[in-house]
């Protein structure tokens, strides 16, 4: 039985898209089949599927993880050309200076070629970015923001503290105010920004106001509430989201890691972000109230509509187009998970 049959609340079947998944690596994730019957098992579409992080951390890094960079994005695109239709492969980038001997510069034009060959090479639509030791920004940074928007990718950028030491201080909302700049980049924050989270409202509050409005394509930066929050505040966060924000910019991610069973995924994913969502969406005033109707459009939205319509746009229509490699390419100094 569906899971969403069990809490009462899907008459028609609620399609699911999960904007916020991680891989580990090639001797770690199993095979694609799994994961494919794992959305079936727990019956969500689609996944964003990002390339394994990097094990060392960003103060760690050096010229030679550029070749981990590369060989991870070229993993990706080859587990998800398994099955195009259901996930959806997103290369890491990466422009740390130390991935350039120290040159800020020199740094982003590394990131501007490996993105135009996850494009082009790969058939890549989506990137992952994790800002460590730079920041949106920077002016440095722009010629990378201006040539993502170019290509017509969509951009998924971790936001908020890192639960496992990672260093986070270059990941607050308010540094996303440097997308602002970039006509026609299209992407989400993660987390809610946690504990950020008034201050990722307001930035993406702000989205109304940075430009000429445009009622066919009005938002940058929309938001996944992928925990994040710890339990204490993952309703108060949602509330929050769902009060303030426009009813499409919020966006379902489980910020699952990859090998997982269906029981797995429904427990600590499905469940406890539905249910969440549900118990905040009760207490909001954009939550429908007593109009059935209207909860059923809000929570389409926020599990289906409110991704797919932004990466429609991000990618103007453009399919991921993955080739599969002859042997299947091998990852390095891969990140495990929390
Ligand atoms: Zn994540």
């Amino acid at each position: 039985m569906p899971i969403t049959d069990a809490l009462g609340i899907d008459e028609q079947r609620l399609p699911v898209v999960d904007a916020h998944t991680h891989t580990c690596g090639s001797d770690h994730d199993g095979p694609p089949q799994d994961v494919v019957a794992c959305l079936d098992g727990c019956g969500v579409d689609k996944a964003f599927m990002f390339a394994p992080l990097l094990r060392p951390q960003g103060w760690e890094l050096a010229v030679e993880h550029l070749d981990d960079v590369r060989r991870n994005n070229d993993y990706i695109a080859h587990f998800c050309s398994y099955a195009p239709e259901r996930l959806i492969a997103f290369a890491v980038l990466n422009p740390n200076p130390a991935i350039a001997g120290g040159d800020k510069r020199r740094a982003v034009e590394l990131m501007i070629e490996e993105a135009e060959r996850c494009y082009h090479e790969l058939g890549i639509r989506g990137i992952k970015m994790v800002p460590d030791r730079w920041t949106p920004e920077d002016e440095e940074a722009l010629p990378l923001l201006e040539a993502l928007a170019r290509l017509g990718v969509y951009v998924v950028f971790h936001c908020g503290i890192f639960m496992d030491g990672r260093s986070s201080s270059f990941c607050r909302p308010t540094f996303y105010e440097g997308i602002h700049r970039v006509d026609g980049f299209h992407g989400h924050l993660a987390h809610l920004g946690w504990p950020w989270v008034d201050e990722l409202v307001a930035l993406l509050m702000m989205e109304s106001y940075h430009r000429e409005p445009n009622p066919d394509d009005p938002w940058q930066l929309k938001a996944d509430f992928s925990f994040g929050p710890p339990p204490d505040w993952r309703v108060e966060s949602l509330l929050k989201a769902l009060d303030s924000l426009a009813p499409d910019q919020l966006i379902y991610g489980s910020d699952a890691w990859w090998p997982q069973t269906p029981e797995q995924y429904a427990k600590h994913s499905l469940v406890p972000h539905l249910t969440a969502f549900e118990a905040a969406a009760d207490l909001s005033r954009q939550g429908g109230g007593d109009d059935p109707e209207r909860r059923a459009r809000l929570r389409t939205g926020v599990f289906h509509g409110n991704v797919m319509s932004h990466w429609a746009k991000a990618t103007r229509g453009v399919p991921q187009n993955l080739k599969p490699a002859d042997s299947a390419p091998q990852t390095g100094n891969t990140w495990r998970g929390h």
